[in-house]
């Protein structure tokens, strides 16, 4: 049986750049999978293809295919697109303040999509969304929906945008990078809500991040992608046991643990290059210790390790904890 969400070696292009190669990714109900990476490495592109949103930034699937809940999405129309994102997709950005429109009360905002995607009335929408509300422990909820955005903190707005994405009642919520603009404590809050849904309702989550902390606390499967690629691609514990893509492990080491020396954390020398800038054979040839001459030259492809796992690396480490 497929997955929920499932792409099978998908590649991207936005005008003549080519930005993701062959991503192979599976996510199901009442799971988490956490999508790593440096910025540029092509998260936030994943997500816009696996939501059939690429259309609106110019970009175009140009093999393999994305399927949700068995539909190929290159068979939808916008219509048919559109009606997933909004009923079956929700979608949590990373600043809750481009999500939400400034001059619309709170409630009206998240009453629309349920009237919209779930076809109630009015007043089933209000209901709704204040049972929404309350399940995310906002306080005062009635009053909170009378609200207008410049009133509410950072982490309430956050939130809201929660309750915008669940009001359709989706099956997967895909968050990118949602607690980013958050002060830490909120980001604890927000991250406990997201994991709260999969459990309690069986959404499947895609989590966006840059931070291993908290793929480490959160996620189920992990997926890391480098310069467009996926490195690596298995469940979190063995990922962080025993990472079989050097870049897996260098993202590892970044990790700030209890009791750390000052000065003791690992940076990666180097920056993610440009796909205009792409070098031959593996991407992350320029910044890897254990690079060769085959290394420079081509490119490794996906093999599966002995737990389910894939990784694309000449020298992978075996990669049993
Ligand atoms: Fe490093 Fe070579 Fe593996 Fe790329 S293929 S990650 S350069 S060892």
């Amino acid at each position: 049986m497929s997955a929920l969400l499932q792409l099978s070696g998908v590649s991207v292009a936005i005008g003549k750049a080519h930005l993701l190669e062959g991503i192979d990714l599976a996510l199901d109900r009442g799971q988490i999978l956490g999508l790593v990476g440096e910025s540029g490495s092509g998260k936030s592109l994943t997500a816009m293809a696996a939501m059939g949103l690429l259309p609106l930034i110019g970009g175009r699937v140009t093999a393999g295919e994305v399927r949700f809940d068995g539909t190929d999405l290159s068979t939808l129309g916008e219509a048919g697109r559109r009606h997933l994102r909004g009923r079956r997709i929700g979608f949590v950005t990373q600043n809750p303040m481009t999500a939400l429109d400034p001059v619309q009360r709170i409630g009206a905002q998240i009453d629309v999509v349920s009237r919209l995607h779930l076809g109630l009335d009015k007043a089933a929408a209000r209901a709704r969304t204040l049972d929404l509300m309350a399940q995310l422990r906002i306080p005062e909820a009635a009053a909170v929906a009378e609200a207008w955005p410049h009133q509410l903190s950072g982490g309430m707005k956050q939130r809201i945008v929660i309750a915008m994405a669940l009001a359709g009642d989706p099956d997967l919520i895909i968050a990118d990078e949602p607690t980013t603009a958050l002060d830490v404590t909120v980001q604890a809050q927000i991250l406990q809500i997201l994991a709260g849904l999969v459990r309690d309702r069986g959404l499947a989550l895609m989590l966006i991040t840059h931070d291993m902390g908290v793929v480490a606390q959160l996620c189920d499967r992990v997926a890391v992608l480098y310069a467009g690629r996926l490195a690596e691609e298995r469940a979190v514990g063995p990922i962080f046991a025993a990472p079989a893509h050097p870049y897996t492990r260098a993202l590892t080491l970044c990790i700030p643990r209890e009791g750390m020396a000052r000065g003791s954390l690992h940076g990666i020398p180097g920056a993610v290059p440009s796909a205009a800038a792409y070098p031959a054979g593996c991407r992350f040839h320029p910044r890897c210790a254990r690079a060769d001459a085959t290394c420079r030259a081509t490119v490794p492809a996906l093999s599966a390790l002995p737990d389910g796992g894939l990784v694309a690396c000449h020298h992978a480490e075996p990669g049993a904890p």
